[in-house]
């Protein structure tokens, strides 16, 4: 099979039929075997029931998964990498803001170029301020600590892969912004990018609005960016750093030690060791060193045993 499409989506059931014949139409003009994976990611309107109409009156090329709660963008293109079968896979969003016109560039840039990952750019946005202006700082970022310098738009929805890149990397919490990192992290070195046509919203609204698609976004970009560096030797950093704190304690020790020592000694007035501040001192980043370690260890443990993340509550597929 040439291509497989994932479109992940939540409430987005008056886009659908729009969407797959598109869709349907460009891949019957340039004759591509294909199939239509339509993740239902919990949706609360009728989406599930218009899929399932597709599916029984398609030509077998859709297929549906149907999550049983909401549990995000990640999680749906996860369980859609998994079922995919085609050579090249396409994720795109369901609102009709990615044109599916685009495919066969898309096609063609992996299958002849040679790409591993193609990432759309929406050069000119149909998205209101609030949007944009956060997506440009967070791209920068994201340029910055993944160091793919050459991607302006981590989080279109549309994007390519070679097969071999969505079986080989995880995508799960609020990763999907992340994934050409994730690739490059897997191994997957040529990582490249198209400009895209985009479109305003057709129907509904946007699911990520807001602050809370900020800072998430922030927080999971820090969390990949240790869990690439560390994630599976969580000993190295969190041990260093206890080690340091550790050992400024010791000293600290010491001074504290040779001052009571010494006044003892000299018969100095009578002096508490908890008067000099490097007795707190002492105290803290010991105790602080201490921590790091032992929670460099759990860490150390938690990397070994995860065997539950990946598990979601799949209530039908077809
Ligand atoms: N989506 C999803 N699960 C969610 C939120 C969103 O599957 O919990 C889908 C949504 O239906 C759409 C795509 O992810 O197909 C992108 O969402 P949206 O268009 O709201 O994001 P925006 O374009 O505003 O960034
Ligand atoms: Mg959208």
């Amino acid at each position: 099979m040439d291509i497989s499409v994932i479109v992940p989506l939540y409430n987005e059931e008056e886009s659908l039929p729009e969407l797959y014949a598109w869709i349907k139409r460009v891949m019957d003009e340039h004759k591509f075997s294909y199939e239509i994976i339509f993740v239902n990611d919990g949706s609360t309107d009728g989406s599930w029931g218009v899929i399932e109409n597709l599916q029984k009156n398609g030509n077998g090329c859709v297929k549906g998964i149907k999550f049983r709660r909401n549990y995000g963008k990640s999680p749906a293109l996860y369980c859609g990498f998994k079922k995919a079968e085609g050579d090249v896979v396409i994720t795109m969003d369901a609102d009709l803001q990615d044109s599916p016109d685009e495919i066969p560039e898309l096609y063609r840039m992996i299958t002849e170029d040679g790409y591993d990952l193609v990432s759309g750019y929406k050069q000119k946005r149909y998205d209101p301020l609030s949007k944009t202006i956060p997506t440009k700082l967070f791209n920068a970022t994201a340029r910055k600590v993944s160091g793919i310098h050459n991607l302006h738009d981590f989080n279109c929805g549309l994007k390519a892969y070679r097969k071999e890149v969505v079986k080989n990397i995880e995508v799960y919490g609020e990763m999907h912004r992340y994934i050409p990192y994730l690739a490059k992290n897997a191994g997957f070195k040529k990582i490249g990018e198209k400009v895209v046509h985009h479109q305003a919203r057709k129907f509904g609204s946007t699911k990520f609005g807001g602050w809370n698609r900020f800072f998430n976004g922030y927080l999971d970009l820090i969390s990949l960016w240790f869990l690439s560096s560390f994630g599976l030797k969580p000993m190295h950093v969190f041990g260093l750093l206890g080690s340091i704190m550790f050992f400024l304690g010791f000293i600290a020790v010491v001074i504290v030690g040779v001052d009571k020592l010494y006044a003892l000694h000299s018969g100095q007035p009578y002096r508490l060791v908890t008067d000099s501040p490097y007795f707190y001192l002492a105290l803290t980043t010991m105790i602080i060193g201490t921590q790091l370690f032992l929670a460099g260890f759990i860490g150390e443990l938690v990397t070994r045993n995860a065997p539950e993340r990946n598990n979601y509550q799949i209530e039908k597929e077809i």
